[in-house]
């Protein structure tokens, strides 16, 4: 067994325990008897000491010349490929994700520190037409202490699309990652400072819970809170953060497949599962409701079916595997409750833990993949966010049934389509609430270079996250600014 790893926040420019010396564990969730570390168990206290540390150390880097700022986060991402290998087993061992899954998530994350370096260069001001001999423009500053809590589904690609703008545009930040991920969010620090990120500008912040989350929203030096996360910890700090911080939140999502007559069964099956298994369904934008078409139904059915078969359930670090555990207990209740749910409503289950050729392994969070059949648009399991890999099969008549049944959530994340029909697709576009549109191409995954955010309860709608129009607007306040002669 593996030594345990004693995790620290980064306060004040050092690394220290919690100011009570608390601490929490994290066990791998393939392996339980596999201790991955003890980590602070944060206060309040230090809530309020990393985020008046990072107010009083973040101005040299606000100061510092945009294209140092560059050179600092290609470094980051340099770093993080010389080192992917480790890291990407690491991040395993604490989330669960298949080691191939790891390893992309990270270098993603060097390739969204390379993007955001490039972004340091271009956070441009604008001038404006004004009557005789003066000008008006507007500059752009950055906002200041920024505040980024996060999930633990993708520990470090999801904090990389917001401290890397923050740091980009000369921010302070204070990272809250998920206490299911801590050493993930330590080792994004490490990096970060070991390519001359001061000191002064970055503080994290290990643990979890309200009480912690509160006192680091509502710190007064917080300019602007980036979350990630669920509807009711996104409610509850817009609950908490006033009127006068700025909040993007991107939180939960049920999003729907849609298969039309035209489309190949086989292409759409793979959608599906694709969608529905991968990441063991703990992807805010998977796959959790396919509505097929009457006359393809049984044919789309019988082939997500067998996909989950092949899927083999295990360790992530097996080379085999090709779905991990669920991250923590309380997932792995959820998930099994909601198919306990799904039993009891009397739905179909065309597949799940009993048609398993082999039995899942006892030591960890493991779930089969699990295909209800002819699931009523009423079931909880259709109208809930599940966050496992479950997905529900929904036998509809015509597109304009299938689109009045997945709009019926509250959320509005990602959606796809299966056709060949490409009026049908460009409707779709239009007629489908949610943020993310995919025609012929599974619900997750997201561009590197694209917007990415939902509508409904899955975000409050204010900036989109990772490219494009308006994201680094996020991170900077405009003045305008009146100049006369
Ligand atoms: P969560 O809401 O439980 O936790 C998210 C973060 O918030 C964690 O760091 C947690 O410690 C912190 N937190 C908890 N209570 C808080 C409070 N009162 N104040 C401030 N912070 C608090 O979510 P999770 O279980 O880590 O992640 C799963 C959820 O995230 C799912 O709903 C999923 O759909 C969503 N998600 C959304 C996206 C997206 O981009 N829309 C991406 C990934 C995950």
């Amino acid at each position: 067994m593996s030594q345990d790893f004693i995790g620290k926040n980064f306060i004040g420019g050092a690394w220290v325990p919690a100011s009570n010396g608390g601490t929490f564990e994290r066990r791998n969730p393939a392996d339980n008897e596999d201790v991955v570390g003890h980590f602070p168990a944060s206060t309040p206290e230090d809530a309020k000491r990393a985020v008046e540390g990072v107010d009083q150390g973040r101005h040299d880097w606000a100061a510092t010349d945009p294209e140092k700022r560059m050179t600092v986060l290609e470094k980051a991402a340099d770093l993080i490929l010389e080192r992917v290998d480790d890291l990407a087993r690491e991040l395993t061992r604490e989330e669960g994700k298949p080691l191939g899954s790891a390893t992309m998530e990270w270098k993603r994350t060097a390739a969204n520190f390379r993007l955001y370096a490039g972004e340091a260069l271009r956070s441009l001001g604008e001038t404006f037409p004004v009557a005789g001999n003066s000008l008006v423009c507007s500059i752009r500053e950055p906002v200041g202490v920024v505040l980024a809590i996060t999930p633990w589904n993708f520990p470090v690609s999801i904090p990389s699309r917001k401290i890397g703008p923050a740091l980009a545009t000369g921010n302070g930040v204070v990272f809250k990652p998920s206490e299911v991920t801590p050493l993930s969010g330590q080792r994004m620090v490490e990096i970060l400072l070991e390519a001359g990120v001061p000191e002064g500008a970055i503080a994290l912040v290990q643990g979890g819970g309200a009480e912690l989350g509160t006192a680091l929203v509502t710190a007064p030096a917080v300019k602007a809170v980036t979350f990630t996360g669920s509807f009711a910890t996104g409610s509850a700090i817009h609950q908490a953060a006033g009127p006068s911080k700025r909040l993007q939140l991107e939180m939960g999502g049920k999003n729907p497949c849609i298969v039309l007559e035209d489309a190949d069964t086989e292409r759409a099956a793979q959608i599906i599962a694709q969608g529905a298994f991968n990441l063991t369904g703990q992807a805010c934008t998977a796959t959790s409701r396919a509505f097929v078409m009457d006359s393809i139904y049984d044919e789309v059915l019988e082939k997500v079916v067998n996909k989950a078969r092949a899927i083999k359930v295990g360790n992530g670090l097996d080379k085999n595997t090709k779905m991990g555990p669920l991250a923590t207990q309380a997932q792995f209740d959820k998930v099994r409750e909601m198919i306990e749910v799904g039993k009891a409503e009397g739905l179909r289950m065309a597949y799940g833990a009993d048609d398993l050729e082999t039995p899942l392994p006892q030591n960890g969070f493991y779930v089969a993949p699990t295909v209800f059949a002819d699931v009523p648009n009423s079931s909880r399991l259709a109208q809930e966010e599940i966050f496992g890999p479950v997905v529900c099969l929904h036998r509809v008549n015509n597109y304009e049934d299938a689109i009045r049944q997945a709009n019926t959530v509250e959320y509005g994340l990602a959606a796809s389509l299966v056709t060949r029909d490409m009026g049908r697709a460009l409707s779709f576009a239009h007629d489908i609430e949610a943020g993310v549109i995919k025609i012929n191409s599974a619900t997750g995954g997201v561009a590197l270079t694209a917007p990415f955010g939902g509508i409904k309860h899955s975000s409050n709608q204010t900036y989109k996250e990772q490219a494009g129009h308006g994201v680094m607007d996020f991170y900077t306040t405009t003045k305008t600014v009146y100049l006369a002669n």
